[in-house]
């Protein structure tokens, strides 16, 4: 039997030796490993600028506090997504405003947006749903029409890009993610990317403490002043080395994704008992983060029994995301909201079953997933 893990953090020499370059070193933070991450990632995202952060999630509260979006302001917000997403609009003390997803990619509905823009709201925040891009030529005119900030979360779409360019240049930041199951990994880590330039020295001024000067540019050690609030989100030298050296690794890493993703989505596509998201959409190249099943009506309610019978075969699974966020406990108790208002995004989180393309896999493993999910229907029936 095969052990195929959802996801496993492709971690090699090179990532461990630099650690350990760093650490026999005497600069832990604020070093040259941060300042490189920063320009290889603008590099390799053709962006102008990029700030390196403690996490995705850090990043987007950033955002939201850069942008001085609070309280009695209110961000449109798909309801399919990742908790983060919407945590950052509370840390500020903004009003997440739930939209639907759609049925064909998972992004949000780009058609019942502007229903929801009132003269309270401030932003609108995407996400780039399992690395397939928001359709942006329809969405910018919105954005541009009502004069919002646009965030885009870009947590699962290292690699996707919408008309040539890279996700997270469109809006006013991008926010990634190198959490370990994530594109590539910095054990905890995130980026954020940008074509403001004013916004990208704010920001890494926010990001550390509001300080005036970097330690390069105090001329007296130790001395400096403090202009602005700002918190402590920087990321460590040692978490900065494994990602200069991840991000070497990460075009190998989605061409193999890509070709994962192709054999499992040639295989599903001849099930009947289910639905897929789409593979492609035009102007756009996805980052084939994972490979979502959307059970159909008469088989959802075997979901966990299908899932079951993969894990006991070695099939590692996953949800993204497990319930629609207006749904998690936090978001239910302060706002109550009819779950009638979002039955994509039900769908997407009760009906579905992640499964893993990463490249930590091979064409063998894809074909093992395929069957062993044969299997699994035929068990069931
Ligand atoms: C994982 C994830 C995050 C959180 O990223 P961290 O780096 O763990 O903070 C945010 N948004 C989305 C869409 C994610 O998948």
């Amino acid at each position: 039997m095969r052990s195929i893990k959802f996801g496993k953090p492709m971690i090699g020499k090179e990532e461990i030796d630099s650690v350990v370059e760093v650490l026999n070193g005497d600069i832990l933070v604020h070093g040259p490993k941060a300042k490189n991450f920063e320009i290889n990632f603008g590099k390799w995202t053709n962006s102008p600028f990029a700030i390196s952060t403690s996490s995705c999630t850090a990043s987007l509260h950033l955002a939201y506090f850069h942008l001085g979006i609070g309280k009695g302001d209110e961000v449109i917000v798909p309801a399919q997504t990742h908790v983060a997403t919407v945590h950052a609009i509370e840390f500020v003390g903004a009003t997440p405003i739930f939209v639907d997803a759609e049925l064909e990619t998972g992004n949000i509905d780009i058609d019942k947006i502007e229903e929801k823009i009132t003269n309270k709201t401030k932003a609108i925040s995407i996400v780039h749903f399992l690395g397939m891009p928001v359709r942006m030529d329809k969405l910018m005119p919105i954005v541009e029409k009502h004069n919002l900030k646009l965030i885009e979360d870009c947590a699962i779409a290292i690699g996707s890009y919408y008309q040539g360019k890279h996700v997270g240049l469109f809006g006013d930041l991008g926010c990634f993610s190198f959490y370990p199951v994530k594109h590539f990994t910095t054990g905890e880590g995130g980026m954020i990317i940008t074509n403001d330039e004013d916004l990208a020295h704010n920001m890494q001024k926010k990001k550390a403490f509001g300080v005036d000067r970097t330690h390069k540019e105090r001329k007296i050690p130790g001395i400096y002043d403090v202009n602005m609030l700002g918190f402590n989100y920087r990321m460590s030298e040692l978490h900065a080395a494994i990602g200069i050296e991840q991000l070497k690794k990460i075009d190998s890493f989605l061409k193999i994704r890509e070709e994962n993703y192709r054999i499992l989505h040639e295989g599903f596509s001849k099930i009947d008992e289910i639905n897929l998201f789409k593979a492609n959409q035009t102007n756009s190249i996805q980052s084939h983060y994972c490979f979502t099943v959307l059970l159909n009506k008469k088989i959802a309610k075997y979901r966990f029994d299908i899932v079951d019978y993969l894990n006991k075969n070695g099939v590692g699974t996953s949800n993204y995301y497990p319930r629609p966020v207006p749904e998690f406990s936090f978001y239910k108790e302060k706002y109550n909201l009819d779950f009638r208002l979002f039955p994509n995004a039900r769908r997407i989180s009760y009906d579905g079953i992640s499964l893993p393309v990463g490249p930590h896999l091979n064409s063998q493993d894809m074909r093992y997933i395929i069957t062993t999910f044969k299997n699994a229907l035929n068990s069931i029936n």
